[in-house]
């Protein structure tokens, strides 16, 4: 902090519609630096990741048990924080300035003299144009789009939407908060001359991973919304009117994607879940987390800090996962070493994400296996293990087959615990609840200790998904537990447990991108 009184600025950004990843980088880059957030309901929480740990949250609108605040308490509170000299993110969803009431806000700032800064999102209509595949502005049909709000009561004195006009608009109609009002707002239309038959576009949750599109016509908006699977449709979803809704469905790509509507629980250890969460987000899933066990520093560092000192005196250190990489060589750094410690000995790694860890830190592995088990690191090994010295980093559990047939072949064989890795105790309560009500699709098993974990963390309750395993040792230890996967991955990578999970669910090839191997 700077001494002299440094003025507060509020940012006003447009959080974009739902998927975290619609935000500018300019918001992104405010929300970096915010001290105080005030966020609506409708700005995806996960965006509030790019804030510091250390700023403010305030939820300025309904998300769970909050209340929602009035516009002045909003106003007076960013004028206060700014006042006090702090940066503040005024996160609202959308576009900042689309149908957001951002007039209040900066009339409040001008008239006390805060500085401000618009940064546009991406606003609800072209969202849903993107996302359900329905070009507003088509030049075969429409060459004008009119964003319409739908709170405005037609019936109402001194309406200030001229409906006649709105019927007659040459080009496409997006409302906006039309939910609630679909029967007047539609019933308007037609009354004053919008044809009943205009083909119609209902997009809900747009961009989300359970949004869903409703093609109908004008005439059955209203209808449509009322009785959405037995009951009302809820807010927010976004009516498009005009014969650009007629256009084929092939545009729709998101509601298109190979796992879209499934929800997979992802159940690796927090931090090392990203790249498979990413992978299944992208092919349309939903993914939800829950890590099945922590991994932490081992016990005791005393026999690694050793065996640090001593690595040159080895033949092979061998690595069981990414995780053992990474805890061995951050230790390497914090008792004052580098990578010069490992001298001439050689490096082997079980699989490809354990060596991608090396690469990471520019280390190239002499050995990898054909097959990503410890079985197969040691029958690549052991031919020529006699009297060789063999340092294996493990983790504080695991199988012992490795340094068993390497010592069988006859080689030296030390190990050192450097991580810790520990059963969560507690399911997430939302998540429990889902899977009791079947609203799972899948869960992924990517070890053996996940397995063991699983099963004490959710019981019988693990039979209501589907279960897809890593490889045939992680399957055997399902078995043992009473589950039955319904999908072994042929490759023993997280690639290897995406493709299977495709695979089970009728989809074959593969989808753009891939993720990191990690294992
Ligand atoms: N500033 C926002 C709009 C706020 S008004 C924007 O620019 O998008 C709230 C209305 O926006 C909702 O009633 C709904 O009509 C629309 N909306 C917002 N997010 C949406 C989403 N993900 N899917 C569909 N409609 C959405």
């Amino acid at each position: 902090m700077s001494s002299f009184s440094q003025p507060g600025i509020v940012y006003l950004v447009g959080a974009g519609p739902g998927d975290p990843g619609l935000i500018t980088l300019r918001g992104a880059e405010c929300l970096r630096r915010a001290e105080v957030v005030l966020f609506d309901s409708l700005a995806n929480p996960q965006i509030l990741e790019h804030a510091p740990p250390s700023a403010e949250l305030l939820c300025v609108g309904k998300h769970g048990r909050t209340r929602i605040w009035s516009q002045d308490e909003i106003n007076a509170r960013m004028v206060e924080e700014a006042r006090r000299g702090k940066t503040v993110v005024r996160l609202k969803g959308g576009d900042a300035a689309v149908f957001a009431r951002i007039a209040e806000e900066t009339g409040a700032l001008l008239a006390a003299g805060v500085p401000f800064e618009i940064i546009p999102g991406i606003t609800a209509a072209l969202a849903a144009g993107a996302y359900a595949g329905i070009p507003i502005t088509h030049r075969d049909f429409a060459s004008a789009a009119a964003l319409v709000t739908g709170q405005e009561n037609p019936e109402k004195e001194g309406a200030t939407l001229d409906w006649e006009a709105l019927a007659q608009f040459p080009g496409t109609l997006v409302f906006y908060m039309g939910v609630t009002t679909a029967r007047q707002w539609s019933e308007a239309l037609i009354r004053h001359g919008k044809p009943p038959q205009t083909p119609a576009a209902i997009v809900r949750r747009c961009s989300l991973p359970d949004q869903f599109t409703i093609r109908c016509t004008l005439a059955e908006v209203a209808e449509r919304m009322e009785s959405h699977e037995g009951q009302r449709l809820r807010p927010p979803a976004i009516v498009i009117i005009g014969e650009v809704a007629s256009l084929s469905p092939a545009l729709a790509w998101f509601e298109q994607r190979p796992l879209f509507g499934k929800t997979i629980l992802v159940t690796r250890p927090r931090g090392q879940a990203i790249d498979l969460q990413r992978r299944l987000g992208e092919l349309g899933a939903e993914v939800l987390l829950q890590p099945a066990i922590e991994i932490s520093d081992p016990p005791d560092w005393t026999p690694v800090d050793d065996a640090i000192e001593r690595l040159s005196e080895f033949d092979w250190l061998t690595f069981s996962s990414a995780n053992g990489v990474r805890f061995l060589l951050d230790r390497l750094v914090s008792v004052g070493r580098d990578t010069r410690a490992l001298g001439s000995v050689r490096l082997a790694a079980i699989g490809p994400g354990t060596s991608q860890a090396l690469a990471e830190y520019r280390l190239r592995v002499d050995l990898q296996p054909q097959r990503f088990d410890a079985e197969g690191l040691a029958e690549a090994l052991c031919p020529d293990a006699a009297g060789k010295r063999f340092l294996l980093a493990r983790a504080s559990r695991g199988r012992d087959a490795l340094p068993r047939l390497l010592s069988g072949a006859g080689g030296i064989v030390e190990q050192i615990v450097v991580y810790s890795s520990t059963d969560a105790t507690q399911p997430d309560e939302e998540i429990a609840e889902k899977l009791a009500d079947g609203r799972i699709d899948w869960i992924t098993v990517t070890s053996s200790a996940i397995a063991r974990s699983l099963a004490k963390l959710f019981g019988e309750q693990l039979h209501k998904a589907r279960i897809a395993s890593i490889s045939p040792i992680t399957t055997q230890t399902l078995r043992d537990l009473g589950y039955e996967p319904a999908a072994e991955a042929s490759h023993y990578t997280m690639d290897g447990v995406v493709e299977a999970i495709l695979a089970g669910n009728g989809v074959s090839g593969r989808g753009p991108g891939r993720i990191d191997r990690r294992r």
